[in-house]
């Protein structure tokens, strides 16, 4: 333990915040899997509106680096970092559509149900298997948001998955070289002082 204190470790390290008519259960299981998997505190706050500017008219879709930039300007003091969670569909330049985004070392990740609520058939899974995608995709981007970079080792949260079905068959739990590197992050960021 160190004698000094740091005036932030008094607020939760991560806090994640549904927006709109995305599902509370969801951001409680989300905050359970980070809790229990990085030891961290984390929050559940209540839903918020989900910022109108970023809403592409065109593709029907929001725009993932708006959300990212607006919702960062919104909890720039109040935590270390923020999971948000929506049931909208997301996109980036890049992609026609993602899962979840975050910039590496950023401070604000967003998660989207909407892609995970249907199979590729068209059918419907079932609500666990939802919840689990959900906090799948939610470790991975707090992993970008702690400086983790994609790991080779398809074990691992830190894999890419493209599809639902290969994050379906991705491992669920960071290898030990992610694992460490998360770790240390931590606590060069003075949100944990185990030295495990
Ligand atoms: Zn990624
Ligand atoms: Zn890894």
């Amino acid at each position: 333990m160190s004698g000094s204190t740091n005036p932030d470790r008094a607020k939760s390290a991560v806090a994640v915040i549904p927006y709109a008519g995305a599902s509370t259960i969801a951001a409680k299981v989300i905050a359970a899997h980070v809790s229990g998997y990085l030891n961290l505190t984390v929050e559940t706050r209540p839903p918020e509106k989900i910022p109108p500017d970023a809403l592409d008219k065109r593709r029907r879709q929001y725009n993932a680096a708006t959300l990212i930039q607006t919702i960062e300007s919104m909890h720039r003091k109040d935590c270390f970092k923020v999971i948000a969670l929506f049931d909208v569909d997301l996109f980036t330049p890049i992609f026609t559509h993602v899962f979840g985004e975050a910039r590496q070392n950023g401070r604000v990740a967003l998660v989207s149900l909407f892609r995970l609520e249907s199979h590729m058939n068209g059918s419907s899974p079932p609500t666990d298997r939802v919840l689990e995608r959900a906090a799948k995709i939610a470790l991975h981007e707090l992993g970008h948001l702690l400086d983790l970079l994609h790991c080779d080792d398809d074990r691992c949260l830190m894999y890419f998955s493209g599809s639902v079905d290969t994050l379906d068959q991705t491992g669920f739990n960071f290898c030990r070289y992610c694992r460490t590197a998360l770790r240390r992050k931590l606590r060069q960021e003075g949100i944990i002082d185990t030295p495990t």
